[in-house]
């Protein structure tokens, strides 16, 4: 059986209290989708989405753990506070947190053991830069953040991996379905070379996902689904999205 797939919405620094409705309407709009949904707000509506979310329909998500469980780090949030208020996924290794905190590969493999040690899934993302691609190097790159940034107690049921080529992330450019093609089996094979089920891990596409190419993208082979930024935070391009996926 090909794995669920999963249509993940990231909302980044955005989103206030007034903006709870939004997932109220997709939870609507979206009912009986054959799909699992996840929405991964600021920490701030974390727990208040958590708690309007009708079990079951919408999965609630965190952005980036701290590798520890507790203890003097400021500014941080442990995978265990997460789940306590209402995680079940977590987004670990993001380009952004890579870029901005200089997150290596061997810190976002220690997220996503301290996710898996909580109770709730990883969502680590991998990607190649512009300078990457133009010197012929997005396969290397991939491998090499594979092997260094899911750990080895990653399995289908605790972890998600996501393809965003940085250059795609709210650019309005996306790679060629040929170039998802390509990426996405290379990540499928050195999944089944390392993990027994290597083949049930759900792989998902991200990077200027729109309603406009949403269809086009989930066509392609290893593509499970999507992690959306921008056209994540109106249940009015999500759901088209996730109707895209079902
Ligand atoms: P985007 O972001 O859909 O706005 O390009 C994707 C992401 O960064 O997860």
């Amino acid at each position: 059986m090909p794995p669920r797939k999963l249509a993940a919405g990231n909302w980044k620094m955005n989103g206030t209290l007034a903006s709870l409705a939004e997932v109220e309407t997709l939870m609507h709009d979206c009912a009986g989708a054959g799909v699992d949904i996840l929405i991964c707000p600021p920490a701030t509506l974390l727990r208040l989405m958590a708690e309007r979310v009708s079990a079951g329909a919408v999965a609630v998500g965190g952005q980036d753990c701290h590798a520890k469980e507790s203890g003097a780090h400021t500014g941080d949030i442990s995978a265990e506070q997460l789940r306590d208020a209402g995680a079940s996924y977590v987004i670990v290794g993001h380009s952004e947190r890579r870029a901005d905190h200089g997150e290596t590969d061997a810190a976002v493999a220690a997220k996503a053991v301290a996710a898996h040690r909580a109770g709730i899934s990883s969502v680590i993302c991998v990607g190649e830069t512009e300078a990457q691609r133009d010197a012929n190097e997005t396969l290397d790159v991939i491998a090499r953040q594979l092997a260094g940034s899911v750990p080895d107690c990653a399995t289908a049921a605790n972890t998600v991996i996501a393809y965003e080529p940085v250059w795609a992330i709210g650019t309005g450019r996306t790679p060629t379905n040929d170039q998802i093609a390509e990426v996405h089996a290379a990540m499928r094979e050195a999944l089944v070379a390392r993990f027994a089920d290597g083949a049930k891990f759900r792989l998902l596409y991200g990077g200027s996902v729109k309603p406009a190419n949403a269809a086009e993208i989930f066509a392609i082979a290893h593509v499970d689904g999507a992690l959306v930024g921008g056209a994540s935070l109106k249940a009015a391009d999500f759901t088209p999205i996730v109707r895209a996926l079902d």
